[in-house]
């Protein structure tokens, strides 16, 4: 293990001088990636999820710190003001040391930690535009999902655009398909914007943390990773985790969204980042906490901190509290709800007109709009509907939509060969649960239809099977179309069924 000699030999005079030092032998079984989703909001979740850096946040009054929940104060402790907390320079020499020593004997072996390569001299040399281009791309994708999903969409990425300047000139569309999946796709394009960014400036990948916060979509959280992870620069990091184990370290547990508690808690990371391996020590923290310091099920018999946890101590002396009392927990706001009906129109060009799978249809796909939710991508027709709706009334709107943007007309311009209802589907986003109404409309044109032709500046396309198959579209996209294909399947299975002569069975013939 690489420490700092100057803390180390400070560290070990103290405590082995004052007799206070005690080994902790730390196992940590059975290790879970973590679980994390994809809530900003959810900062006390066992999450990637990032929190601003106090320069961006307006000043509050000062709470006050409170240890243990409300109810239970007057058993606990005195209160404190939270701006008094700090770690004492002993106590932030031992968590460092323990720290970096847990990391380096039980960190995941993931790919953006290994991008490296051999200098000219022979020795092992970080390329540390590469590392940090690395760092980014995989802090971002973290932000949005567990660790697991995140390797393979980072191999994928890193094998298409392995430097920023390959990422540069891709398109947004490129950039959107190999994002389908992870959702905020203004997160992928802000990345794509950022090396755009950086490249046409010139001055290579910006090294410090006021410099990386100018770069479209680089926040306190990421600027604060690729300083310290990629150019060893002594910043901190604060993501869900962190405020997490922090708040549990000092038995903090006012709302950890508050402006101050913030501010407090960017402060204390602050004081605990290691000067030699800032970068390792950050990962360590919010390591700690993605696997060992867990929101509901902390594995504090593991923890190599655990003698300097003030909530673990508070939960030894008051039955009480219990460490995961910290940090407060935080009611989300409620979810809106919306409703929209969305058609698959298929539009067949085969001569067999029962048989979908076989036939040579098409689809059309609609391009959403380039601001707002899932801004740019592709998506069947869909119109938000004002509540729940019956079939005939989303059919009315739905018809509207297709006459006023692509002058397709099913009463008029088209033979309707089926239009039936095929499910419900409900898709959550961070904000907004959306209850979708999902039809299947078959048409086969009658006559001339200008296709080129798009109402309210709407973009479109025709696709074949193949390429929806192969496109890369969001998850909610996705699931539609699964339901189509499903459906497909077993209406032919059924037609298929019926084709089939019966048997005559004696009984019959009589
Ligand atoms: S002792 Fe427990 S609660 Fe405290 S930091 Fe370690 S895992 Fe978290």
């Amino acid at each position: 293990m690489q420490v700092c000699r100057a803390a180390y030999s400070y560290f070990e005079n103290h405590y082995s001088a004052a007799g206070k030092h005690t080994h902790h032998s730390h196992t940590v079984r059975n290790r879970r990636s973590p679980p994390g989703t994809v809530s900003m909001d959810d900062i006390v979740g066992n999450t990637h999820s990032t929190i601003s850096a106090p320069s961006d946040q307006k000043k509050k009054k000062r709470p006050r710190r409170v240890v243990g929940p409300k109810p239970k104060l007057n058993k606990v402790e005195k209160s404190d003001d939270i701006e008094d907390i700090n770690f004492a320079k002993d106590e932030t020499l031992e968590i460092r040391v323990s720290l970096l020593k847990w990391y380096d004997e039980n960190q995941r072996d993931l790919p953006w930690r290994r991008i490296s390569c051999k200098g000219e001299d022979g020795e092992d040399v970080e390329e540390s535009d590469k590392r940090a281009y690395a760092v980014w791309v995989s802090e971002v994708m973290l932000q949005q999902t567990r660790v697991q999903t995140v390797i393979d969409y980072f191999n994928k990425w890193m094998e298409k655009w392995p430097t920023l300047y390959h990422l540069s000139q891709a398109s947004l569309e490129e950039v959107n398909e190999m994002w389908a999946g992870l959702g905020y796709y203004r997160r992928a394009r802000f990345l794509l914007e950022g090396a755009k960014m950086i490249v046409e400036e010139g001055g290579g990948f910006p090294k410090a943390v006021p410099a990386l916060r100018k770069v479209k979509g680089i926040g306190d959280y990421t600027a604060g990773a690729i300083a310290s992870i990629a150019f060893k620069q002594v910043v901190p990091v604060v993501d869900g985790n962190v405020v997490r184990v922090i708040a549990r370290l000092k038995a903090i547990s006012t709302n950890p969204k508050d402006t101050v508690t913030v501010k407090k808690i960017w402060k204390l990371a602050g004081q605990l980042v290691d000067p030699c391996r800032p970068g390792d020590f950050n990962q360590a923290l919010m390591e700690l906490g993605a696997t060992v310091c867990t929101p509901s099920s902390p594995s504090c018999d593991g923890c190599p901190i655990s003698s300097k946890c003030q909530a673990l101590l508070l939960s030894g002396c008051h039955d009480s509290v219990q460490v995961t009392d910290y940090p407060m927990k935080v009611v989300k706001s409620k979810q809106r709800h919306d409703f929209a009906a969305v058609t698959v129109v298929e539009i067949l060009e085969g001569p067999n007109m029962e048989d979908h799978a076989q036939s040579n249809s098409k689809f059309v796909l609609v391009k959403r709009a380039d601001k707002g939710l899932l801004a740019g991508l592709w998506e069947f027709p869909s119109v938000l509907l004002g509540g729940e709706a019956d079939s005939a009334m989303r059919r009315e709107v739905i018809n509207r939509f297709l006459k006023s943007s692509f002058s397709l007309d099913p009463s008029k311009s088209c033979d309707i060969v089926s239009r039936e209802d095929v499910g419900e589907y409900v898709h959550v986003f961070s904000h907004i649960r959306l209850k979708m109404y999902v039809e299947l409309m078959v048409l086969r044109i009658k006559g001339f239809w200008n296709k080129r032709q798009g109402g309210d500046g709407i973009k479109w396309k025709f696709v074949d099977r193949q390429t929806l198959s192969s496109m890369g579209l969001t998850s909610g996209v996705r699931k539609v179309y699964s339901m189509i294909e499903n459906y497909n399947q077993s209406r032919v299975s059924s037609l298929r069924a019926e084709a089939r002569p019966r048997k005559v069975t004696r009984k019959s013939r009589n």
